[in-house]
């Protein structure tokens, strides 16, 4: 089990040496308001290497503004966040990409119409700073590459498939292993199993879990579906209008008396899982 400053995936007994080091990921005294509203107040929390860290809370607590402040892509009023000690507030997103914090993102429609393998040489490309060149086709590009990470995420038999043609849970798959083409050292996943049956939601988190796992990826994510928070999360943090409420394991969250609270009285956006 998790304590509160450190976690060390697979441990077994107290940490010793390396997982004592600074967190993979410290966020600080996160704050944003948008006009009147304060989205996100005060918010901190650590994640570690191989983690799977779950932020949930009902809709409009802040999770995607906090999902933004992480990757750049919104910049805080007050906090810091320090990937492996170093702060990444006020660099672009791209910067930030490149220091190792990446995110899924949905296949664009003008990519849907490429094969599996080619959108995965695609993500290959840009993780290599080659200017994208829509007459280029990436057919060329570290096939084998996309071809290794494709089998990773069990998308390997499809590779020559039309993303257009594949089952949606499929799609996501693939999404996981374009985030994966840069080597990311923090994945952001934000809500990635929206609009999925619950067993593919199930299936989706338990492999990125085991990816985590082995590549020591320390991942945070949003997910709606209590049966996967509580399956695939390391620890869970609960978010409700802009404040942490609650952070534990699992099982310490599924006992909290305020976040039962929240659950019924916030308005708490569960979706019922088989
Ligand atoms: P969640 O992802 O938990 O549903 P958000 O982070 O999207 O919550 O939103 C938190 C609050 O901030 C909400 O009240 C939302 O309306 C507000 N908000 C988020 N983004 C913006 C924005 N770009 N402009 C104005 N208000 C925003
Ligand atoms: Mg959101």
């Amino acid at each position: 089990p998790a304590g509160a400053g450190w976690f060390c995936p697979g441990l077994v007994g107290p940490p010793q040496g390396g997982c004592m080091s600074a967190p993979l990921l410290q966020v600080t005294g996160l704050s944003r308001a948008f006009g009147g509203v304060q989205a996100v107040d005060g918010v901190g929390f650590s994640l570690a290497e191989g983690e799977m860290l779950a932020l949930i809370g009902p809709n409009g607590a802040g999770k995607s503004t906090t999902f933004n402040m992480v990757g750049g892509q919104l910049r805080p009023d007050a906090g810091d966040v320090r990937l492996a000690g170093e702060s990444l507030v006020g660099l672009p997103p791209r910067t930030i990409w490149r220091r190792g914090v990446g995110r899924t993102f949905q296949i664009a429609e003008t990519f849907r119409s490429l094969t599996v393998v080619e959108n995965v040489q695609m993500a290959l490309l840009s993780a290599d700073r080659r200017i994208l060149h829509w007459w280029r086709p990436a057919a060329a590009h570290r096939r084998a590459d996309a071809l290794a990470l494709l089998e990773r995420v069990g998308m390997h038999a499809q590779a020559d498939r039309p993303c257009s043609a594949l089952a949606y849970g499929d799609v996501k798959r693939v999404e996981l292993a374009m985030a994966l083409a840069h080597g990311p050292r923090l994945l952001l996943m934000d809500e990635p199993t929206a609009g999925m049956a619950p067993a593919e939601r199930l299936a989706l988190m338990a492999l990125t879990r085991q990816i985590a796992r082995e590549r020591r990826m320390g991942v945070l994510f949003t997910e709606h579906s209590m049966d996967v928070v509580f399956g695939q999360a390391d620890r869970v943090l609960v978010l409700v209008r802009g404040r942490l409420l609650a952070e534990g394991t699992p099982e310490q969250i599924q006992a909290d008396a305020r976040v039962q609270e929240a659950y019924l009285g916030a308005g708490f956006d569960v979706e019922a899982t088989a």
